[in-house]
């Protein structure tokens, strides 16, 4: 792979229809869509269902091979010259309860509408060009977020899911047989199967784009996660008549220890992302002394290297900082950051910028499935911008250029990625 962009590639991007893509996300924005405007199609709904239905028809009318597999992620492939892996290109259908008109489906579409480019250029590949949709990304009503995509990298087998219960109480075993009942004629496929590479096009949900005034991100990583649970032992008493002296005030601990916190995770770069956001103080009186006091850490950074520096050092400060009372640090959860591979990265921002398109490079402070199926095979990401950076909201809002702008990018990177050559 090199980082080249050739006419082949440029004639694809070409290709890219702005306001056939336009008309496709307005399309798919009307399922589900809600009062204010934003949308609510959530995982493995019928509104879900009915999106699928759509997508499905269009690839039937163009010709292309529709397939899903026992986690319903669904893969529409137009067919290279050898068989084999694909070029996997895409994102997820479903939303947040009151979510946005772009969040996911735009990199379905924007895959979507690289297929049909490649149609319209006419152009034959060496591997096949693959759409997937992946199953609940979002978590919102099954909280397991991409199932699909974990399933189909080989992280977790998709019976783990299965007896989870959403959040209007139906279990995931059954919605997802429904979904599945509901396209009989659709044929199943096996799980996974890798993928040459996975490049999954995506609003940026941040404001560094916009603010920039550029079209395309390549984005470098999708950052990694440490969750911590910390527990303060402290003596209660009376707040009237305990000396301030000696007291083991536990929610003072609390406060010395993040004030210790957010020393240690000063970072000028701004790159560090330290949340305290859940703290309960025991027994919660107003005239006793807090006897414990409990609160959660959310860490993140895109270099493993600095999470665990950085994490390592969490339980220490704490201690120190709450002396004399006792402390208790609970690591709840980690997640290692996904750093994509160079070569991918390069060529994103060779077609961004072939394309005369101004790109950045970018770290996701978002999960995405890119972070999973990067377990997999090669992946990477395209971000495009969003007004004010807002996303998971029915305001969510990009430009038909800046989308536009997006799936020329992919189209050019999957050209280079996936051999495009005339027929
Ligand atoms: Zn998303």
């Amino acid at each position: 792979m090199s980082s080249q962009v050739s006419d082949i590639a440029m004639s694809v991007a070409g290709a890219i229809d702005e306001d056939r893509l336009w008309a496709n996300l307005m399309a798919m924005a009307e399922i589900g869509a809600r009062s204010d405007g934003g949308v609510n199609r959530q995982a493995l709904t019928r509104e879900d269902g009915d999106a699928r239905a759509l997508l499905i028809g269009w690839a039937r009318e163009r010709g292309y091979d529709v397939s899903v597999d026992a986690a319903a992620n669904l893969f529409i492939q137009r067919r290279g010259r050898e068989a084999g892996q694909p070029v996997l290109i895409g994102s997820h259908m479903d939303s947040q309860p009151a979510g946005g008109r772009f969040d996911g489906i735009y990199g379905v579409l924007a895959a979507f509408e690289t297929l049909v480019a490649l149609d319209a250029a006419s152009l034959e590949t060496r591997h096949p060009v693959e759409v997937v949709a992946w199953t609940n990304e979002e978590g919102g009503r099954f909280a397991c977020g991409c199932t699909g995509s974990i399933a189909w990298s080989g992280l977790q087998p998709v019976e783990d899911f299965l007896g989870e219960v959403g959040a209007d109480g139906v279990i995931l075993a059954d919605a997802l047989a429904e979904t599945l009942a509901a396209t009989p004629d659709v044929p199943k496929r096996s799980l996974g199967g890798g993928a040459i590479a996975y490049i999954e096009p995506h609003i940026e949900q941040g404001p560094v784009l916009e603010a920039g005034g550029l079209q395309i991100a390549a984005v470098t990583s999708i950052q990694g996660l440490r969750w911590y649970r910390v527990d303060i032992a402290g003596s209660a008493g009376h707040a009237g008549t305990t000396p301030m002296q000696g007291r083991e005030d536990a929610f003072q601990a609390a406060l010395r220890s993040v004030q210790a916190l957010n020393t240690l995770m000063d970072d000028p770069a701004d790159t560090v992302r330290f949340t305290v956001g859940r703290i309960n103080v025991e027994p919660n009186s107003p005239n006793t002394i807090p006897s414990s006091a409990s609160f959660t850490i959310d860490f993140r950074h895109p270099d493993a290297d600095v999470l665990a520096d950085l994490g390592g050092r969490v339980e220490r400060c704490v201690v120190e900082a709450a002396a004399p009372c006792g402390v208790t640090v609970t690591e709840t959860s980690t997640m290692a950051p996904a750093m994509f591979p160079e070569p991918v990265v390069a060529q994103i921002e060779a077609s961004a910028g072939a394309l005369g398109f101004g790109v950045t490079r970018l770290p996701s402070g978002a999960f995405h499935d890119a972070l999973f199926a990067s377990k997999a095979c090669p992946s990477g990401m395209i971000f495009i911008p969003c007004r004010g950076g807002l996303s998971h909201h029915p305001d969510e809002y990009a430009t038909p250029f800046d989308c536009a702008a997006g799936a020329r990018v992919l189209a050019a990177t999957v050209a280079e990625l996936a051999g495009a050559a005339p027929r």
